[in-house]
């Protein structure tokens, strides 16, 4: 099956241009001014922007939290993606205490077996660090999970600051790295009894428990890890202004550190919390939104390309779910749905508004994770040869954010209400046509990509 879309602007990270762009066996096989294919169907896309695939480096789907489990699992988090102009994904495999890398890998590649709609991958959380784990290093690798992820904070879950140490300088020695859950685990234990023990138990009490300084000092702290291991590292999900003075000062001291956002950070701010009858509890993740002012530094250091990349965090819960926590705000299981709405959002409120180029939301969207991530230039660009996937986005159409007819699998959409100019039109996975005017209509599609090993060059100034 061939196609051949016309007059798009396509989009890389360093600018656009107006072009032909022929789809043929899965791959793109040419890009040129007025080609022509008999055999093609041709679709004009004549002042659309044409994107590689959108990739979300940072979703949770059937994961097990809180004595309950994310109301995504692959098969509706993938065709969420996939609505919303992600073509990839990757997601958490976890190793769990007393488990090996691949035992852990096992269950993921089990959780994730059924129907994708878009492509996917997994980190691999390390949870347990031993000699034999570190053996298997290499496996992962070969096994093509090519990155890794570590927690500073929760109990199941979390490394002391040598073992991180001795993570970050064997991945460095295998050619790779870790991406970092920063927060100070003890001081925020300390703040959530405290609050309990005054009676605070709403979801206030959440932002209240784990403050930006919490973030700050654990980044902080996984700099000077880095540093002495001399090993390049990322801060996930960075929130806000102090965290990210911590991530520019160890680059300037010789640190390769990257940062990623995600969408929550960006549009959504800490009154929320306050909103009555529980609906505070919809907003808990952690780390938990900031203010407004932080918003504003974000946006600053995305367009600078400060912030590297951002993904969503994707981990979805109902309402019905998050009322586990009505009386105890520790309880509401954590996390925000978000990979729908992540492209849209970006491009609207991102390019449409001014706050960034094309080809910055090019590169935090696709090319970045794409590099870092071991994808490129098999996906993240548009290339001859590349992976045919495409996400054409009309920077006219109009869509309404809201709960009623997304794909996710979640009776709420955080952003209900916002009115977007500029949205997915159609979505193309691997030369495959699944979004058509905005509508996911092919599923099923998605494959496990073998990824190798990131690029980890870090690039400021671009416009
Ligand atoms: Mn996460």
């Amino acid at each position: 099956m061939k196609t051949l879309l016309k007059n798009g602007i396509l989009v890389s990270g360093k600018g656009t241009r107006t072009a032909d762009i022929l789809l043929a066996d899965g791959v793109i096989s040419k890009i040129g001014s007025d080609l022509t294919d008999a055999s093609a169907e041709e679709m004009d896309v004549s002042g659309k922007y044409i994107y590689p695939g959108f990739i979300d480096a940072h979703t949770h789907m059937g994961l097990h939290v809180a004595g309950t489990v994310t109301a995504d699992d692959f098969t509706t988090g993938t065709a969420a993606a996939l609505a919303g102009g992600t073509t990839m994904i990757i997601d958490f495999g976890t190793q769990y205490h007393g488990e090996s890398l691949a035992q852990g890998l096992n269950n993921w590649h089990a959780m994730a077996g059924g129907e994708n709609s878009c492509d996917y991958s997994f980190h691999m959380s390390i949870s347990e660090w031993t000699p034999s784990v570190k053996n298997e290093v290499a496996d992962m690798i070969e096994a093509g999970i090519t990155t890794f992820k570590l927690y500073m904070t929760y109990p199941a879950m979390m490394l002391d600051d040598g073992e991180i140490y001795e993570v970050l300088k064997t991945l460095k020695e295998a050619g790779t790295f870790a991406g970092v859950h920063c927060e100070n685990a003890a001081l925020i234990d300390a703040l959530i009894r405290e609050n309990k023990a005054g009676g605070f138990l709403t979801p206030a009490a959440h932002p209240a428990s784990r403050p930006d300084t919490m973030e700050a000092e654990a980044v902080h702290r996984l700099m000077v890890i880095a540093g002495e291991a001399k090993a390049p590292v990322m801060a996930v999900h960075t929130t806000n202004e102090k965290a990210l003075n911590e991530i520019i000062a160890a680059r300037k001291a010789g640190v390769n550190a990257f940062a990623e956002t995600c969408p929550q950070y960006l549009f959504l701010d800490r009154s929320l919390y306050e909103l009555p009858d529980f609906e505070g509890a919809r907003y808990v993740c952690a780390p938990p939104l900031r203010t407004k002012k932080d918003q504003e530094v974000l946006w600053k250091a995305v367009k600078a390309g400060v912030i590297d990349t951002v993904s969503t965090d994707h981990c979805s819960f109902t309402l019905k779910q998050k009322e586990l926590g009505r009386n105890d705000f520790t309880k509401i299981p954590g996390g925000l749905p978000g990979v729908e709405t992540r492209g849209n959002l970006i491009f609207s409120e991102g390019v449409g508004k001014g706050r960034i180029s094309p080809a910055c939301a090019c590169r935090i969207l696709s090319e970045n994770p794409a590099r870092l991530y071991g994808l490129y230039p098999k996906k993240g660009v548009l290339a001859e040869g590349s992976d045919a996937d495409i996400t054409v986005i009309d920077p006219e159409k109009e869509k309404l954010l809201t709960k009623d007819g997304q794909v996710t699998n979640v009776d709420y959409n955080p952003y209900e209400g916002m009115k977007l100019k500029g949205a997915v039109e159609k979505v193309f996975l691997r030369g495959d046509l699944c979004v058509e005017d905005g509508k996911l209509i092919r599923r099923g599609l998605g494959r496990f990509i073998k990824r190798g090993l990131p690029d980890y060059r870090h690039e400021e100034g671009l416009a």
